[in-house]
């Protein structure tokens, strides 16, 4: 079980991911957009971080919620409207709960790349954060009907994650900027799928600090 306090913890490390990773992906995105992924991801997630003394005492569906609508309007780029709907629809599944389990999060996962593949009109193997999304939801969900435990699921779901967003440098991009490159984009590894990994790594992370 995860509470708000829990969730409001994942959510600080995710802005302090973000910071630490800002010049990697950023780096990522200059030869297939524009140089400013991690830019946009740390400026988005700092917003975020500046509300959550606001958010305290919130349920976990009001913190995603909130969440969703700052990295919708701060991040910017095709990422803010993505990640952001992510957050809220996730948010929106867990109105007015003060806890979550793991049956809880794969649910809010499936909500997640629902809501990016509607609002990006995207799907799998177009070189999107879809591709680390996909992988590690499929992944964390076979764990969890294996009987997994909560840790095992999420170190299953990083790890496909990562092998998604490696595997992005075969692909050549059909939707988003990098599209605009098109077969030049294969060789690069997308740094949306790359930022979905790191984040999905301080979920992990928490819970098993937590167990
Ligand atoms: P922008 O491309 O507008 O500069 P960012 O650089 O912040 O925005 O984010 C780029 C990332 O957004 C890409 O690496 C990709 O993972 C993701 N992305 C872009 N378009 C889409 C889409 N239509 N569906 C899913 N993900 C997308
Ligand atoms: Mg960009």
């Amino acid at each position: 079980m995860t509470d708000q306090k829990q969730v409001l913890d994942i959510l600080r490390k995710m802005a302090a991911k973000m910071e630490e990773q800002k010049e990697y992906l950023t780096e990522l995105d200059r030869p297939i957009g524009d140089n400013d992924h991690g830019i946009n991801m740390a400026r988005g997630f700092a917003e975020v971080e500046k509300e959550l003394p606001a958010l305290e005492g919130k349920d976990i569906g009001g913190i995603l919620q909130k969440t969703g609508m700052i990295l919708l309007s701060k991040v910017g780029g095709s990422a803010g409207p993505l990640y952001g709907s992510a957050f809220m629809k996730a948010g929106m599944g867990l109105a007015g709960r003060t806890e979550a389990s793991l049956e809880d999060f794969l649910k809010a996962m499936d909500t997640a790349v629902e809501a990016v593949m509607h609002r990006g009109k995207s799907t799998a193997g177009e070189k999107t954060m879809l591709d680390a999304m996909i992988p590690a939801r499929d992944a964390m969900r076979a764990a969890f009907d294996a009987g997994s435990s909560a840790q095992a699921v999420l170190a299953e779901g990083v790890r496909a994650a990562w092998q998604g967003a490696e595997h992005t440098k075969d692909l050549v991009a059909t939707k988003g900027r990098a599209s605009y490159v098109g077969e030049r984009s294969l060789g690069h590894q997308d740094p949306g799928a790359t930022s979905f990994s790191y984040l999905l790594e301080v979920i992990r992370d928490c819970v098993a600090a937590a167990e």
